[in-house]
């Protein structure tokens, strides 16, 4: 079973800079926070970023955002889409990083606080939540109306709606409803059944 919403937790660490930046605009056909420079230019400065990107730099960051979205469909048991995980490959490479050896070990960081610093950030998120297996508890909500991206903190890792009561619900009320009138249609006398 899935867990109530109350459980989901925001994703742990730099993942939460993923799961912000694939949450940035909403499905389908919703609202978009880096729909254009100045959009983008506060959803960076809202997470740490200084820097105004030009049009060329909004449109990687965006497509960015929509590969790994497609990406994020393996965490849901979806077989691994080449094409976006080739591009995502591909984008991700433009950012700059270099180890920075601390107190704590090592890690990856970036010179920039620019559209390759943002990329950066995202990389290295992303690797260091492929190392510590949290990258897979990072999942897309499985509803095609909702497409939200969500942290499954659940005991079994097999929570497939962002939140149980809304989409979850809907869900099944959907294909209750289907059920239903798929009954009822068969029901009228001289309706055609499909073939
Ligand atoms: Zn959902």
């Amino acid at each position: 079973m899935d867990d109530p919403p109350a459980t989901r937790q925001p994703a742990p660490g730099g993942l939460a800079l993923v799961q912000d930046f694939v949450n940035s605009t909403e499905l389908p056909g919703g609202w978009d926070e880096l729909a254009d420079v100045a959009l983008t230019a506060s959803w960076l400065r809202a997470h740490g970023f200084e820097l105004t990107p030009d049009e060329a730099q909004r449109r990687r960051i965006v497509e960015t955002r929509e590969n790994l979205r497609t990406v994020l469909g393996v965490n849901s048991g979806q077989p691994l889409p080449e094409a976006a995980a080739a591009r995502l490959g591909k984008l991700l490479d433009a950012a700059s990083v270099h180890p920075a050896v601390g107190a704590e070990g090592v890690r990856l960081a970036s010179p920039s606080l620019g559209a390759d610093g943002f990329l950066a950030a995202i990389l290295t998120a992303l690797l260091e939540s492929s190392i510590t297996g949290t990258f897979r508890r990072l999942k897309v909500c499985r509803s095609d109306s909702c497409q939200w991206t969500f942290y499954d903190s659940s005991k079994n890792g097999c929570g497939a709606w962002c939140s149980m009561r809304v989409c979850g619900a809907r869900a099944k009320a959907k294909a209750y409803r289907e059920r239903h009138r798929a009954g009822a249609e068969s029901a009228v006398p001289g309706a055609t059944a499909p073939a």
